[in-house]
């Protein structure tokens, strides 16, 4: 079943030119006395179970000396592997994996030797043979080289933890169904934008449990913009600090708010990479009037919308082309006076600085979980 499997294919050109080594080891080999036994009753009631000498002696065999080994079982009582576990599990140098039959595998061998357990999906199948396949498979998809292109691995669904848009290929009109005529007009730009925006619909109708975890900035089509509100100066604001966080959130230059005209004249004088604006107004004539503004508080008594709620509020606005804005304060104040907003508590009982403030928000919203 595997031997076949590893000729066949993507894997089998992945192991044929060794970007993937895989070897299959029969417990068989392990088995002891006359009939080569690998099983044994399950104490207690009746099935069979593989028992746990042969399983280490097998496991011996693959060990790598010096470490680098990780040990996975495929198990309906395992975490449900998902495309996260599949990428933290290909970084793994020599990962082994242990096909249960029967009832399973004796449990001492699972608490002594296994790193992980994971389930293909809550049903039961009648070997581990399959999972170990779907994760051969998965792994292999990631290593670079093979799978023909990569950016096809890069918009599958999961990698960003988001579903996929959907795709048409020839003919543009089948059963009376035509291709959306976006797609056959040849501009990248757009098109981009389209299967980004229906990804969005998409996970958001089949999938919104996977927002919470998904890296969303690059569906935000409508653009990011990130301002402070500042009505005073501290001498210990690190500007570069906030650029910085900016640009690892793939957000451009950010803005800052000063509506005295001395205030501006000062900021300035700091040397700031950041856009110095008199007013909101500003911001909402570049990004657009249709911009959701989300003020980020790190107080209390706030009428706050949760993290989650506010990350799928920028992904159903993003959907038409809206902008979002982030808005931050150094007095919170300043942002109850802004109207048409939607506000997002930042939970903290300390006090925090403004930079952290925004580094621990942007990641809440941008971050990947
Ligand atoms: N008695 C076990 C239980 O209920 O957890 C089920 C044993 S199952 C019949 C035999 C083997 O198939 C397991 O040891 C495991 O390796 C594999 N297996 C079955 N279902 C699986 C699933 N959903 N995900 C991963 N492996 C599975």
């Amino acid at each position: 079943m595997l031997n076949s499997f590893l000729r066949t294919g993507i894997t089998g050109r992945a192991v044929r030119s060794e970007l993937l080594n895989v070897r299959v080891v029969n417990l068989h080999d392990f088995g002891t006395g006359n009939y080569k036994q690998i099983d044994d009753y399950v104490f207690g009631s009746g099935g069979m179970l593989l028992a746990a000498p042969q399983l280490k002696d097998a496991l011996n065999s693959v060990l790598k000396p010096g470490g680098g080994n990780f040990v996975a079982y495929p198990s309906p009582q395992g975490i449900l592997l998902n495309q996260e576990a599949v990428e933290s599990l290909a970084l793994q140098e020599n990962l082994i994996i242990i096909c249960g039959r029967y009832e399973g595998i004796d449990d001492r061998f699972i608490s002594k030797y296994v790193d992980l357990e994971f389930s293909i999906g809550d049903c039961v199948l009648t070997g581990g043979e399959i999972p170990a396949m779907a994760l051969i498979d998965a792994v292999s998809r990631l290593i670079p080289g093979v799978v023909g292109k990569n950016k096809a691995v890069v918009e599958d669904s999961f990698y960003r933890g988001m579903l996929d848009n959907p795709n048409y290929t020839r003919p543009e009109i089948w059963e009376n169904m035509n291709v959306p005529e976006i797609l056959l007009t040849g501009n990248q730009g757009d098109i981009l934008k389209w299967r980004r925006s229906e990804a969005v619909k998409r996970t958001l109708l089949r999938r919104p449990d996977l927002i919470s975890r998904a890296s969303v900035g690059d569906y935000l089509t409508g653009g990011i913009y990130l301002s402070v509100l500042k009505n005073f100066l501290s001498d210990d604001y690190d500007f570069k600090e906030l650029e910085n966080l900016c640009s690892v959130f793939g957000i451009s230059r950010p803005f800052l708010i000063a509506g005295d005209k001395g205030l501006r004249y000062e900021l300035k004088k700091t040397g700031t990479n950041a856009k110095i604006v008199g007013s909101i107004k500003k911001i909402i004539d570049k990004a657009g009037a249709d911009t959701l503004i989300i003020k980020i508080y790190a107080s209390k008594n706030v009428n706050s919308l949760q993290s989650l709620e506010a990350k799928r509020k920028c992904l159903e606005h993003s959907i038409n082309g809206g902008a979002i804005l982030f808005l931050f304060a150094d007095d919170e104040n300043e942002l109850d006076k802004i109207p048409g907003t939607s506000a997002y508590l930042f939970e903290s009982p300390q006090d925090l600085s403004l930079n952290n403030m925004i580094s621990i928000a942007l990641d809440r919203f941008l971050g990947r979980r």
